[in-house]
């Protein structure tokens, strides 16, 4: 394993990473703020509390009492486990199939499921769509660079679509709460759990979708909003969960809570992802364009909270097969020359 990059020390920010300075010894600004003042536990003690409280309250009310994001990896299967096992809620659990979902991966999600024994939903939006979505998130500008700096822009797309049809359906079906797996790292704390405002969420996605809408047509409000129609009548909104921010798991613990479920690492995915084919793909081009990963953060907080070795973190970024890089050029039609370079400033 051979790494050219210049990171920290400590975790495995590098450094091109937005705001870094690294001091004498080599450790990062981010490692040296986390150990001074870390608020995480308190916070996580209070949402701890906040969220069981909230599930006490509407559990039995709805037909569900909870749409789950279900991506078929291994940190929304745990997230799937927990929510009916440990927190014993009424799940509908919800895929949205991209077009490069493991094949290894749809299986873990139907093997998991039925051992579950919950309902399950997919929706497939038209490859077409998903194709060009890609396509222009990789080549254009489209969301901020904060956003950037904790998912690469086809994840943020996808996640999006996700997020918006996960809303439809709990809004459809009077569900009060999303759950989705992300872990701190991924998402900050405040993002633990949060009320929904589509007003407010849609103010804030202006100019996303404007840019879109102008790349990719009208589609995009189908897969990216919903309806004025539909929000009218929303008398209260679901509440969003990020249940596995309040658990402390390694990997491996991940893994030996959920193979009993069935579920089988894919092979055909890179050292980031345990289901996406697309996803060396865009952690390449995010470095291309920006000059560090998008995993960097997330891999980063989990060393510093004990749960990873800095060297499994950096076999994670390091493998990337070139094989799944050029598989989905080919498949987006993108060539090389069409992405941005990233340029030390
Ligand atoms: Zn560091």
């Amino acid at each position: 394993m051979h790494d050219s990059t210049k990171r920290c020390t400590c975790c495995v920010l590098s450094e091109n990473f937005p705001k870094i300075e690294f001091d004498e010894k080599g450790v990062c600004n981010f490692c040296r703020e986390e150990l001074y003042h870390s608020t995480e536990k308190s916070y996580i003690d209070e949402a701890t509390r906040a969220i069981s409280e909230m599930f006490e309250k509407e559990r039995g009310k709805a037909e569900y009492d909870a749409i789950v994001c279900y991506s078929g990896g291994k940190d929304s299967t745990l997230t799937l486990k927990l929510a009916v096992e440990k927190y014993k809620l009424k799940v509908l659990s919800f895929t949205l199939e991209n077009g490069f979902t493991s094949p290894e991966a749809n299986k873990n999600i139907e093997r998991v499921v039925a051992a579950l024994g919950i309902d399950h939903i997919t929706f497939r939006p038209s490859k077409k769509f998903m194709r060009e979505l890609y396509k222009v998130s990789s080549i254009y500008e489209i969301y901020n660079k904060k956003t950037l700096t904790r998912i690469s822009a086809n994840c943020n797309s996808c996640i999006s679509i996700v997020n918006n049809t996960a809303l439809k359906y709990a809004i459809e079906k009077n569900i009060p709460f999303i759950l989705s797996g992300f872990t701190l790292g991924q998402i900050p704390l405040n993002a633990i759990y949060y009320k929904t405002n589509y007003a407010f969420l849609k103010e804030s996605r202006q100019s996303t979708m404007d840019k879109l809408t102008d790349l990719l047509g009208d589609d995009v409000h189908k897969y990216m909003g919903i309806s004025d129609r539909v929000i009218e009548q929303v008398k209260t909104y679901p509440v969003n969960i990020n249940i596995l921010c309040l658990e402390s798991h390694t990997e491996k613990e991940i893994v030996d809570e959920i193979l009993p479920l069935g579920w089988v690492p894919p092979k055909d995915v890179d050292g980031c992802s345990s289901n996406c084919r697309l996803n060396a793909f865009n952690n390449y081009v995010h470095e291309t364009k920006y000059g560090y990963s998008p995993y960097e953060l997330e891999l980063s907080h989990l060393i510093r909270k004990n749960l990873l070795s800095r060297e499994e973190a950096l076999h994670k970024l390091l493998d990337q097969p070139m094989d799944q890089i050029r598989y989905a050029m080919k498949d987006l039609h993108i060539d090389e020359s069409q992405l941005p370079r990233f340029k030390v400033q």
